[in-house]
């Protein structure tokens, strides 16, 4: 008889997102229109250079001469994206080869898959608050141990609070595996060269592999932060770094990400590059070639330029709620290199109660801190993807109601 995988009976049920869901529509007479501030979706429409090119992939595909069947290059990667993708860590001076470049339909496969080449006796280590993909992949591969209601019990948890300015300290117990993500969901944290170049010796000394999340590098405002770990000396022999198109150019519903695996990887006794390589190769067969051509298309000059515009749009709507929030006499924090906005519910309130509270009296959608983690508890995350207009409207009823 078949036995299943019996981690996934292990899982709590009520994820976060399911859970906001069931509240807002047993939330029955809002007086006015909700505003939906929770999820971290995008809205706003893709580049017009990215349309262009995916009309011009889409044509390509109708005649014989240009269409184009399984992609025979690197595990269904084309040159054209890699050779793109290797520059554009060019020009934060990283010298990346095309050959550690993984792209794929998105980072949360790829931050959840790469389990597939470690063992699972490995113990992780997570922030907390955290990106909650992490942590359920991690059970689901056995290496999480049992859930006791508030946690795993294999799991590392590292707190990021107000208290470290979210930003986690070495952990006692060393891990073998260290999810770290700048700038951070949920808290809009980021950390600094020096702060990264801890974690590099750390993993370096200890033998650890650090999985890098880069998904929001591209909201960093700030100079001086570090866009990628591997601008710290010695990542590479110590990180995998996954990055997306789905916040930077609006491609959540268009999926397209990579994953960098540098060839220096040489960990546990097995190369990880060829590793993946082989597990990409045998299990993946790459993204759809207009989808790449998409993803090519927001690395020209003209993509880069409407992507850009898009993400000053939403860091707009950031300073308004940073700035809205505070007033309202608020901790507020992120927001300024991320499209996050983390803020201290009032009087240390329970954040699910906050959360009712602006859901009933302010008709705003947030996401409660302690669906991210224990650590979470007491803080609000809102998204700076919305509408600009419903954002500010958010805003001043959010403060209405203070
Ligand atoms: C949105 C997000 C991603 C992107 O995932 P995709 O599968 O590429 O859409 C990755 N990491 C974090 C932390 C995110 O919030």
């Amino acid at each position: 008889m078949i036995k299943i995988n019996q981690n996934y009976l292990k899982l709590p049920g009520g994820y976060l997102f399911p859970e906001i869901g069931r509240r807002v529509r047993a939330f029955e007479n809002p007086s006015k229109p909700l505003i939906r501030l929770g999820i971290g979706d995008v809205t706003r429409p893709l580049a017009p250079a990215v349309i262009e090119a995916m009309h011009k992939a889409v044509e390509e595909m109708g005649h014989k001469d240009t269409f184009r069947g399984y992609c025979e290059e690197t595990c269904g990667a084309y040159d054209f994206l890699r050779f793109a993708i290797r520059d554009d860590y060019l020009r934060r001076g990283v010298d990346i080869a095309d050959d550690e470049i993984f792209v794929s339909d998105g980072a949360k496969s790829d931050c959840g898959n790469i389990g597939d080449i470690l063992d699972a006796d490995n113990v992780v280590a997570v922030c907390d608050p955290v990106y909650p993909v992490y942590v359920d992949t991690s059970a689901m591969a056995g290496r999480a141990g049992e859930y006791n209601g508030t946690h795993w019990t294999n799991l590392i948890y590292m707190p990021c609070t107000a208290e470290n300015d979210f930003i986690p300290e070495l952990p006692e117990r060393v891990p073998d595996i260290i999810y770290l993500c700048f700038p951070n969901n949920p808290t809009g944290a980021v950390a600094t060269k020096e702060q990264l170049k801890l974690w590099v010796d750390y993993a370096r000394s200890h033998g650890s592999l650090i999985l890098y999340d880069g998904a929001y590098e591209a909201f960093i405002s700030e100079p001086d932060i570090p866009h990628s770990i591997f601008e710290i000396e010695g990542a590479k022999e110590c990180a995998i770094e996954f990055r997306s198109f789905s916040k930077t150019a609006g491609f959540t519903g268009t999926r397209c990400a990579y994953t960098v695996i540098p060839k220096a990887l040489e960990l546990g006794g097995g190369n990880l590059n060829a590793m993946w390589n082989r597990r990409q190769s045998t299990k993946f067969n790459g993204v759809p070639y207009v989808i790449q051509r998409a993803a090519e298309a927001t690395l020209t000059e003209a993509g880069r330029a409407q992507t850009q515009e898009t993400i000053r749009y939403y860091m707009n709507n950031a300073k308004v709620i940073r700035d809205g929030l505070s007033k309202a006499g608020l901790q507020v924090y992120g927001g300024v290199n991320a499209p996050y906005i983390w803020f201290r519910t009032p009087d240390g309130m329970d954040s699910w109660k906050f959360f009712d509270r602006l859901l009933y009296e302010a008709c705003v959608v947030t996401t409660p801190g302690a669906g991210f983690g224990p650590s979470g508890e007491g803080y609000i995350r809102v998204t700076a993807f919305g509408d600009a207009e419903a954002t500010y409207e958010a805003v001043e009823r959010i403060l209405s109601v203070m």
